[in-house]
């Protein structure tokens, strides 16, 4: 049986397979949507990404079979994180996941990705007079961290609850489109152009990280986005500055200004790729480089991410032994013109979870998901 989000792709766009050595500053192995938005936002920052995936379409696995809400409410998270960890850890955890919603809203805003991107509340909710308390727990953990939500006793679920707690604001998408969309930014870059300022110093090389271009001679500093070491020199005079670019990485323009020192440059983005049906066998290091072995090439970087959900290569954290398989269900369902607002998820187990999609036809479809730890 497939999977609705991945049905719902029309005219996918076909990645290669990887067949021959290549080298490139970060190789992600796994192009779930964590791969996904680890390569966005490197290419952004003037990273070259080369990203591996093992099936023949990328978000295929874990990503392609998700519920796809996108909220910081975990079920009853906040608590425990509290008492295990400090209010602290909690209030960040918190503060990260709510980030990363206006973040993907943001993604989507500004590459204009079509993914059936919706604001929805999100319920955590009971029936079960045993768990009423832990939620109302949870409800004051939550705003202890000064994050105000509701303690409610309404919903729109079809059917009454005896409590619940309300995150307003938060998002549902289609999964699928998203990764589509992502992808095509990754493969569509390099062409894109920064304006910076370098605040240039006499002879030096320009060392960027972190989308911050330096000069480690001197007090240049600007904001471009590239990571290689790019030499350049500078007859630092009032009137007289000149650069020679000694690199053929991604700063490809430098122009003069008159203000003194100031000196305007152009740093084109980082590139991204995409192989699927690739399938990473081995990483190891040689030397400052990393060597991730596909069956019959290799990918040579600087840095490399693991993005493939379950850490294959098990070196030191026994993972084989901590790691247990869980199995979810979930299905759409048409239930007529019953449609209701927000997204849903009891607080006990089995866990049911809801949230509308929008079927082919146009009609909304009740999408429920089961799981049993
Ligand atoms: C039923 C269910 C519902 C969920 N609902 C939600 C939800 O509503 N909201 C939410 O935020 N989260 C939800 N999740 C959690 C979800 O797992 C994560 O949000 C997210 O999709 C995980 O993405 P990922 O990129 O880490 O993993 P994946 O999507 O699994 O991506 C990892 C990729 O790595 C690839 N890979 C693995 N090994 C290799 C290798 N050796 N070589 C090359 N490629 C490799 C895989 O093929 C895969 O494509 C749900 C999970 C489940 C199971």
């Amino acid at each position: 049986m497939n999977s609705f989000w991945l049905d719902s792709i029309e005219n996918k766009t076909k990645f290669n397979k990887l067949e021959n050595d290549i080298s490139t500053d970060v190789c992600i192995v796994g192009a779930g949507i964590f791969g996904l938005t680890c390569a966005y936002y490197l290419m952004k920052q003037g990273y070259n990404v080369v990203l591996l995936e093992k099936e023949k379409d990328i978000a295929s696995k874990t990503t392609g079979h998700t519920t796809a809400k996108i909220t910081s409410q975990h079920n009853l998270i906040y608590k425990y994180l509290i008492d295990s960890l400090g209010e602290s850890m909690a209030k960040k955890y918190l503060y990260v996941n709510q980030d990363a919603i206006e973040n993907i809203a943001k993604i989507i805003e500004k590459e204009k990705i079509d993914c059936d991107f919706e604001r929805q509340d999100s319920y955590v909710y009971t029936n079960n007079l045993d768990e009423l308390e832990k939620i109302k727990l949870e409800n004051e953990a939550v705003n202890s961290l000064g994050f105000k939500r509701e303690f409610v006793t309404s919903t729109h679920l079809l059917f009454d609850v005896l409590g619940a707690i309300k995150f307003p604001n938060q998002a549902e998408f289609n999964p699928m489109k998203y990764a589509y969309g992502l992808a095509k930014c990754i493969t569509s870059s390099g062409s894109s152009v920064i304006d910076g300022l370098v605040n240039a110093g006499s002879v030096g090389s320009v060392s960027v990280g972190d989308g911050i271009v330096e000069n480690d001679s001197s007090n240049a500093s600007s904001e471009g986005a590239n990571k290689d070491s790019h030499s350049f020199t500078s007859n630092s005079t009032e009137s007289n500055n000149s650069f020679s670019i000694n690199s053929t990485g991604p700063i490809n323009s430098f122009t003069e200004s008159s203000d003194k020192h100031i000196n305007s440059f152009k740093v084109t983005k980082g590139t991204g790729e995409i192989y699927t049906d690739t399938l990473v066998q081995n990483i190891e290091k040689e030397n400052d480089e990393f060597i991730t072995s596909c069956k019959d090439c290799v990918v040579k970087s600087k840095y490399v991410i693991l993005a493939s959900h379950y850490p294959f290569i098990d070196r030191l954290g026994y993972y084989f032994l901590k790691m247990y398989q869980s199995t979810s269900y979930v299905i759409a369902v048409d239930i007529g013109n019953k449609t209701f607002d927000g997204m849903y998820i009891n607080s006990e187990q089995p866990t049911f979870s809801y949230r509308f999609v929008n079927g082919s036809n146009g009609k909304r479809l009740l999408l429920v998901g089961r799981c049993r730890s």
